[in-house]
């Protein structure tokens, strides 16, 4: 029989309900278990891809193409396996497929109410994940807040869930929040016996809590929530702010998360979890290394989260060279202005520039200020989809001599469509269904920069493909409608523009490179999905060494 742990929050949100979900999926795994993780969105959009990053931070993209909750990237680079579009639903999903089935006549005349059938779609679809994983557990993180309307249905599924599959096969765990208050900085306990008792008026009793607080928790803390959240003393677990997130497992092994689990739902307890990994990567990561400034030049440079997985592919591969990055984050949009220069100047401080993804037109020119500055400077830069476009419209408008050249996202009547709609996309208007999304198959050009990255992470494949003749082949995963426009492919390669990846029928640009530059490389798709702190993505790890 599976197990489902049941992830809920209290008191406020982004207290780090997901990267805890995602700690406790590594703790799992390394004691031998198969795990899978899930998050329950309780919004009515159909996913996020249409939500802006205000609201929402940054879309993490899967695989197999959807786009979802960033929770799903803290799941993947914790745990290391590739999730699916199974693994982040959203009421809306949820409402959608119940209403496709009432019109169908699926119900037989019944009314239609939130308790049975929407409560049973939610369960339908966390039953889909525990079967198309073949996992031994699932977490199964429920996102916002208790108390919340609209997390109500959830709650009400994840309850039923406890009578569907048993006792010992489920486990109900809330994540809460310990204020301080006052110049004492006492730790108030009060808003977490408030959260557990409206978790109970939803049926639901915790069997742990983990209380987040920005300081350690002392043990006259942890025996009152104990006392009033009714749970055991060892099951409060106390999970103060850490420097870096990848600490978290480690914490949640040393005070005995593991072998709770295994108590509580009866798993044959096989020892402690083996994290030697993880640990051996946490020393490389506390430990002193000289600085790197890395320039991000983005629209939501105010709002970091929208870029996460950038941030962290960064750090990735700063720790797999011996630096600290240190990010120094640039509003594309004051760049475009930066009237004293002083945007400028900080850019002319750093190491190397990053461009990361966007749609939209507001600042552009900034970013392809930042790639002039790059090209002509020398400078090594990542661009990374919209990233990889600037660059080639930058490169365009220096080669072709007009300021004309621009991407038809931009500007539909220019005159020199470097980036452009593929003609069998021009008539596509449903916003949510125009992307080229998920993972897609891309071909490397040797003696390029790309080709001696991924052939460096890589070296059994590249070597394989060169003796059988054979393309190396890498998969990426792509979120993007715009490709670079292959009228343009002649003249620029003749200028010094390499297309060191291309689709395998040729027809699309994947990865493109300057040839006398130290490190300018652009690509159309996302690499930052794929980097994980033990094994850090090669076109970062290629572009960090070049800034070294
Ligand atoms: N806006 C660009 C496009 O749609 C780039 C998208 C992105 O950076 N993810 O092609």
């Amino acid at each position: 029989m599976k197990k489902f742990i049941f992830l809920t929050g209290g008191v406020v949100s982004s207290v780090g309900k997901g990267v805890t979900a995602a700690a406790m999926g590594r703790v799992l795994k390394a004691r031998g278990l198969r795990v899978a993780i899930q998050k329950l969105d309780p919004y009515l959009n159909v996913d996020p891809g249409t939500m802006s990053p205000y609201q929402h931070g940054e879309v993490f993209v899967t695989e197999d193409g959807a786009e979802t909750d960033l929770d799903l990237g803290h799941y993947e680079r914790f745990t290391d396996e590739n999730l699916t579009r199974a693994s982040n639903f959203t009421t809306g999903q949820v409402y959608n497929e119940v209403l496709q089935k009432e019109r169908r006549g699926d119900y037989l005349g019944k009314t239609i109410q939130v308790i049975p059938h929407v409560t049973s779609e939610i369960k339908r679809r966390i039953a889909l994940v525990a079967k198309a994983t073949n996992a031994d557990i699932i977490i199964c993180e429920v996102g916002g807040t208790v108390g919340d309307i609209e997390a109500m249905p959830f709650l009400e599924a994840i309850r039923q869930m406890r009578r569907d599959v048993g006792r010992d096969n489920t486990m109900y765990i809330h994540v809460t929040f310990l204020p301080m208050v006052g110049a004492t900085g006492e730790q108030k306990t009060k808003p977490s016996q408030h959260s557990v008792r409206d978790l109970r008026g939803a049926g639901i009793q915790p069997d742990a809590i983990i209380a987040r607080s920005d300081l350690p928790v002392d043990d006259d803390v942890r025996s009152k929530l104990a006392l009033f959240c009714d749970v055991d003393a060892r099951a409060v677990i106390p999970m103060p702010t850490v420097k870096s997130l990848y600490e978290v497992p480690l914490l949640l092994e040393q005070l005995g998360f593991g072998n709770l689990i295994c108590e509580r739902m009866n798993i044959p307890n096989r020892g402690p979890a083996d994290l030697t990994d993880w640990k051996t990567m946490m020393l490389a990561v506390q430990r002193p290394k000289p600085e790197l400034k890395i320039a991000i030049v983005g629209k939501y440079a105010d709002l970091p989260d929208a870029y996460f997985s950038v941030r962290e592919s960064l750090y990735h591969a700063g720790v797999a060279c011996d630096r600290t990055i240190k990010i120094d984050w640039i509003n594309s949009e004051q760049l475009e202005r930066d009237k004293n220069g002083e945007l400028m100047a900080r850019i002319m401080a750093a190491h190397g520039i990053v461009v990361p993804g966007g749609f939209g037109e507001r600042g552009i020119e900034g970013k392809v200020k930042a790639a002039t500055y790059a090209r002509e400077h020398k400078v090594p830069y990542l661009g990374l989809c919209l990233g990889m476009q600037i660059m080639c419209i930058e490169f365009a408008r220096h080669v072709l001599d007009t300021d004309e050249v621009n991407s038809t996202e931009f500007d539909p009547a220019t005159t020199h469509p470097i980036i452009d709609l593929m003609p069998d996309q021009r008539d596509i208007s449903d916003m949510g269904g125009t992307m080229r999304l998920g993972a897609y198959p891309c071909k490397l050009q040797p003696e390029t920069h790309a080709y001696r990255a991924y052939a460096e992470a890589e070296a059994d494949v590249a070597q394989a493909a060169a003796t059988t003749g054979h393309a190396f082949t890498i998969h990426e995963r792509h979120r993007h409608r715009y490709e670079f426009n292959n009228q343009y492919r002649k003249q620029l390669s003749a200028a010094g523009m390499v297309f060191s990846g291309v689709s395998p029928d040729n027809h699309l640009v994947e990865i493109s490179e300057l040839r006398d530059h130290p490190f300018m490389l652009g690509s159309q798709f996302h690499p930052e999905f794929k980097s994980r702190p033990n094994r850090p993505h090669p076109l970062f790890k290629a572009f960090v060494k070049a800034c070294i």
